[in-house]
């Protein structure tokens, strides 16, 4: 699809001019409910998205994911005069069913192309400075476009989600230990405490013992360090956190410099 749009950077990710070409048009609605929605009228389509989402990058991937429904042919009701029949989304929000994950995932490879961001995953230190870039040049959220980075990257890094102080989900790129249990406490160590007990979130990239993450056992080879670089979303009292196991040693002042 990106292809035939003739995207071959950033800026032509243009979701208005993709959904056109399938004959979709996407407006901005009151939604009750939902966050977007989608339904076909004749041969066109429209895309509903609430108009409660505010934060660009929801827009875009919210927008994408129903783009995804068109394009691969997922069930869309067929409206009328008479009735409004839609299907409904919430692509925000985690879901078990196959049809709304794969259109999540379309959604993140038209948002944050795998062949345009490969080289924002080319640096020599894994922190959100990397996710930062993707967000400022793609549109996206910090947090997505962390996401983004560990399904891409060879390094070992994941995005651990904590709410709380405790560990809620960790989304791991192909090569990080699957070892850090749903729940568990995070480390006094990791500025994620800091936030739970102080409020304040120390936006610093911080090395610690790999302990304060992961089972030193767990861990291969003799590096025992692991990086953390921590952003919140100070409304949902929710912080994330780069984390990164560097196949080499590194000092402080490399990730300082
Ligand atoms: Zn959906």
């Amino acid at each position: 699809m990106l292809e035939e749009a003739g995207v071959t950077q950033p800026d032509d990710i243009d979701l208005d001019r993709l959904a056109e070409a399938e004959g979709a048009e996407i407006v901005y609605d009151d939604l009750d409910g939902a966050t977007a929605s989608v339904m076909r009228i004749g041969a066109f389509a429209r895309i509903r998205i609430s108009n409660r989402i505010t934060d660009l990058g929801a827009q875009r991937f919210t927008g994408a994911h129903e783009i995804g429904h068109l394009r691969l042919n997922h069930e869309v009701p067929l409206g009328n005069t008479n009735e409004v029949i839609e299907r409904i989304c919430k692509p925000l929000e985690k879901s078990r069913k196959a049809p709304e994950r794969a259109a999540s995932i379309f959604a993140s490879e038209i948002v944050m192309p795998e062949s345009l961001v490969r080289r924002y995953c080319a640096v020599p230190y894994i922190t959100l400075a990397p996710a930062r870039e993707i967000a400022s040049d793609f549109a996206t959220s910090l947090l997505a476009s962390a996401m983004r980075i560990t399904e891409i990257t060879t390094e070992r890094c994941a995005v651990a989600y904590s709410v709380l102080g405790r560990v809620k989900w960790i989304k791991r790129s192909a090569t990080f230990p699957d070892w850090i249990p749903h729940g568990r406490r995070v480390d006094p160590t990791s500025a994620v405490a800091d936030y739970y007990e102080r409020g304040k979130l120390d936006p610093a990239t911080r090395m610690l013992a790999v302990e304060a993450w992961l089972p030193r056992q767990r861990v291969d080879g003799t590096n025992v360090q692991i990086v953390e670089q921590s952003a919140a979303i100070p409304e949902l009292g929710v912080v994330f956190t780069m984390l990164w196991i560097p196949n080499r040693e590194l000092s402080h002042l490399d990730l300082a410099a």
